[in-house]
């Protein structure tokens, strides 16, 4: 192992140095990948100093997610306590579904969870668990309510159709969940959203009306902590006015601004959160810990284990099911995802996380007005987010973005809002600086007219 440590180690300082030098790895064209590197599988393994080429080489195409030219994403960076934590849970490998196999990691885990909730303003019963990511946490939600709403679903399956409610602007997987989990995907109604791209309550709480007339049965809302496009948050404290009113489960998903919680500046965007009845956040967006790291918590204890529970005596033999917390999970066997965020947390307490929280926010702020002030530029996303949404010149988006990436140049995406579309940068790579997003600018500004001039369109 010593020796695999020490070619880990180098193989990390290669990273960053090509991080540096090559922030945007060079492109190997999907169609060519198999004929630029050899990743077969063969009878015969290779001695360590193949190895190690051949690792490189991978290493080398790469895209760099940690690097100053990744915006691409909902995520980015590289938080070092927070690696740590995550590199030493695969030394430790447990699984975290037994106090007998995790141990203390079944504490730091539940200690997170305590802290979100309150943190959330829940009640002190709360609690909740991890999963492989926001989709995952969102589909948990959803099956709780499923099964909150309707006690016998567990057994017999759904017998007379459930309808859910999200607006347009929501992320896919709560169509994809409405599919997996038996509601079916005609069973998903898409509220309107005003110009910010934030939920209708009004039209919300339409769409219920009609579907107890037509004898659907309304189970379950989700509002959006930050959408996945323009980073918009959903009016909590009104739609759970609705929810309340009909008896339906609110969801707030929260994966990709549901952080807002650690900052005394900015909570203020999940206002009345303490009125839903689940929550969940994906700590690997917006506090930098490595994918992935979901959490979701319920003020509904005991729809936890109710709907995720099942006994195993081969597994449960010690400890009782509080600290078995596979007693809870959608997986049986389970990575340790708590470690990484818990190292975090603990050595930059919760005001260091409402400080890498504040950056993005800031860094926003800078992109915003660099666009404001510069007439090439049209803005379309609005405060308080960190999706900083534009279009220069006029190029297409979509060409630009893949042009940048083509000629490894900048990692940025494009989205759409209302049938426009346009350039999204996300500032949620918190080691960035005023000097990372002027740069970000610059590169493009460069790049455009050198390049692609040719195809502007007006
Ligand atoms: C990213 C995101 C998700 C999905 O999270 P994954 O961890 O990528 O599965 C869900 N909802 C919103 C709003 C998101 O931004």
């Amino acid at each position: 192992m010593e020796n695999d440590i020490a070619l880990f180690s180098e193989l990390c300082n290669e990273l960053f140095e090509q991080e540096k030098k090559q922030p945007v790895a060079k492109l190997i064209p999907s169609s060519e990948l198999y004929k630029k590197l050899d990743l077969s599988l063969n009878a015969e393994g290779l001695v360590d100093e193949q190895l190690k080429e051949s690792l490189r080489q991978i290493i080398k195409y790469t895209p760099k997610t940690a690097s100053k030219s990744f915006f691409n994403q909902l995520f980015g960076g590289r938080l070092n306590k927070a690696t740590l934590g995550d590199l030493l849970a695969v030394m430790l490998n447990n699984s975290m579904y037994t106090y007998k196999v995790a141990g203390p990691q079944v504490g730091v885990e539940k200690q997170i969870i305590k802290n979100i909730c309150q943190l959330a303003g829940y009640n002190p019963e709360s609690d909740g668990t991890f999963a492989p990511g926001g989709s995952m946490t969102n589909m948990m939600a959803l099956i709780m309510a499923r099964d909150y709403k309707n006690e016998s679903v567990r057994a017999t399956g759904i017998t007379k159709p459930m309808t859910l409610y999200t607006s347009i602007e929501s992320h896919y997987s709560l169509s994809k969940n409405a599919a997996m989990t038996g509601i079916g995907r005609n069973q998903v109604r898409f509220v309107h959203t005003n110009e910010k791209g934030q939920m209708s309550a009004t039209h919300l709480e339409e769409l219920i009306i009609s579907d107890i007339k037509e004898g659907y049965e309304p189970f379950f809302v989700n509002a959006t902590a930050g959408t996945t496009v323009l980073g918009a948050f959903d009016n909590i404290e009104e739609i759970s006015k609705v929810c309340k009113s009909h008896n339906l489960w609110l969801h707030v998903d929260g994966a990709y601004c549901g952080s807002v919680i650690f900052s005394e500046k900015y909570k203020h965007l999940v206002r009345g959160l303490e009125h839903s009845d689940s929550f969940s956040v994906n700590a690997h967006k917006m506090l930098g810990t490595p994918l992935s790291c979901s959490i979701i918590v319920t003020q509904h204890k005991e729809q936890l284990h109710h709907s995720f529970s099942n006994e195993a005596d081969y597994l449960y033999q010690t400890d009782g099911d509080e600290f078995n917390l596979g007693k809870t999970s959608i997986q049986c066997g389970r990575r340790n995802d708590a470690l990484k965020f818990w190292t975090l947390w603990k050595s930059v307490g919760t005001n260091g996380l409402e400080k890498i929280v504040d950056k993005q926010f800031k860094m926003a702020d800078i992109a915003r007005n660099y666009i404001k002030n510069h007439e090439d530029y049209t803005l379309y996303s609005f405060e308080e987010s960190i999706s900083v949404c534009f279009n220069y010149k006029n190029i297409p988006a979509k060409e630009l973005c893949t042009a940048l990436y083509e000629n490894s140049e900048l990692m940025v995406g494009f989205g759409k809002f209302k049938n426009q579309e346009f350039v999204r940068m996300v500032t949620i790579n918190s080691l960035l600086d005023e000097a990372s997003i002027f740069s970000f600018f610059e590169t493009l500004e460069a790049f455009a007219s050198r390049k692609m001039l040719k195809i502007t369109t007006t």
